[in-house]
């Protein structure tokens, strides 16, 4: 049984490791500032950034991931176009 709780925990430890194939992040738009889901790429595809519209205010944004060597997990973090 899941808790809505569980989400949250998604947005410090981006996903599991490279063995789950639907790793997703929950990442903050960086114009409204909504939370809100992507697939992240596998670690095999980090670093890589990815065009994206968000799922709110449909304003574009740019998700860079990378991979952390410390605990090999893939990490995203939006960014906005505008900067
Ligand atoms: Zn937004």
């Amino acid at each position: 049984m899941k808790s809505p709780i569980c989400c949250v925990k998604t947005l410090r430890l981006a996903v599991k490791p490279a063995d789950f194939r639907m790793d997703t992040a929950l990442v903050t738009c960086p114009t409204c500032f909504e939370t809100f889901q992507v697939v992240l790429p596998g670690s095999g595809e980090v670093p890589c950034e990815l065009d994206y519209d968000c799922e709110i205010c449909c304003r574009p944004m740019v998700i860079q991931c990378w991979l952390s060597e410390v605990d090999d997990t893939v990490y995203a973090e939006a960014v906005g176009m505008d900067d």
